[in-house]
């Protein structure tokens, strides 16, 4: 199902206490649409600690917050806008404590719902609405007068009345002018850790592969970069993917390379493929495997150096024949500048 601005009453925000916790990429985006959309600057306040995003906050003329407790308490609505890997320990020490009974949280990304991670009352509506954008352009799209690709749903339905305000607060950020499309936590989750831990480690691996192979078989660095992906060729397949079709945007290309592509793929088996998506699928992700080992090194995170994982994972790919080579290409370039 999809949902319109018809399907939305905004009448049920008016006297709402609106709370943004976070003003990075999604939450400055979305307090600035949602004012835009005629709630009153006073029904809504910024909680942020006290930093450059507070200060971003203030001066676009938000009320600011510093107290994520306090904030918590006159809340009717708290959107949870801060990093998903930060919101179980600020939001369950900090927040639900003191959160109003009839509170409505709205989530942007499904997975510290969908893994049980945050703590609500049952009496609380818990709301998602998820933008399938990044924060700028769900800023930008909304100046423009256009809408953006948003998931909605409404999770656990305390008051009675968590969908009609799931699709108010989603007409209010400007989600409902494209069509809001009716998901869940399970099924965004889902998706979005199959394509992180499943589609695009293939997609890096093939292209490494084929970047080793090529180049093995007498290719320049330089060639082999800009035929790959410099050229931004990729970017433009994708987008003509999304405008024109995902098998139709071969149109565009020549007939030897439509040929190609076209009997290539259906030559391939998959087979082999599709077993592996499906271990990382149900044995990985939906069996809450790698949410529990991301727990465990989630502090780690935040660290310097070696003893932060990721740095660590960053490290070990810089190793790749293609990185190498790419770092090779771009002092070269630098150079000749
Ligand atoms: P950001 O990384 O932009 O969030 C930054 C905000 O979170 C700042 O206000 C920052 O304040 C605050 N923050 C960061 N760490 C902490 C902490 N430990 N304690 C308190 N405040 C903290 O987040 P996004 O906007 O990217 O993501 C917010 C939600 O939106 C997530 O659930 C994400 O999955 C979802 N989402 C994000 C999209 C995107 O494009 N980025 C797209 C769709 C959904 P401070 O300066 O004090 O750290």
């Amino acid at each position: 199902k999809i949902y319109y601005d018809a399907d939305a009453d905004l009448g049920l925000l008016s006297d709402k206490t609106i709370v943004f916790l976070g003003f990075g990429n999604q939450g400055a985006a979305q307090a600035q649409n949602l004012r835009e959309s005629g709630i009153p600057n006073e029904n809504i306040l910024i909680a942020n600690r006290v930093d450059a995003y507070a200060e971003d906050a203030k001066s676009k003329g938000f009320r600011v917050e510093h107290d994520f407790g306090k904030a918590g308490e006159v809340a009717d609505v708290l959107f949870l806008l801060i990093p998903d890997q930060a919101q179980p320990r600020v939001f369950n020490e900090q927040v639900a404590p003191r959160l109003k009974p009839t509170a409505a949280v709205v989530i942007a990304s499904g997975y510290n719902v969908f893994f049980k991670l945050l703590n609500f009352q049952a009496t609380q509506d818990v709301i998602m609405v998820a933008p399938r954008m990044i924060g700028s352009s769900v800023r930008s799209l909304y100046v423009k007068g256009k809408g953006f690709p948003c998931f909605v749903s409404a999770e656990q339905d305390g008051t009675g009345q968590a969908l009609p305000i799931a699709l108010s607060l989603s007409r209010a950020i400007g989600a409902t002018r494209a069509g809001a499309i009716a998901s869940s936590a399970k099924e965004e989750t889902m998706m979005d850790l199959f394509a992180e831990q499943a589609l695009w480690p293939n997609i890096i691996v093939l292209f490494r592969e084929a970047f080793s192979v090529l180049k093995e078989a007498g290719c320049s660095d330089e060639a082999l970069c800009y035929e790959m992906w410099m050229s931004k060729e990729p970017a433009e397949i994708f987008e003509r993917a999304a405008e024109d079709g995902f098998v139709d945007q071969l149109k565009h290309h020549s007939t030897v390379s439509q040929f190609g592509q076209l009997s290539g793929a259906l030559a391939l088996d998959g087979a082999a493929t599709r077993e592996q998506f499906k271990q990382i699928l149900y044995n990985q992700v939906l069996n809450g495997k790698f949410c529990s080992e991301f727990s465990q090194i989630e502090e780690d995170l935040e660290k310097e150096g070696d003893a932060n994982p990721l740095n660590v994972l960053y490290k070990r790919s810089e190793s790749m024949e293609l990185a190498q080579a790419e770092k090779r290409v771009r002092a070269r370039l630098a150079g000749l500048v």
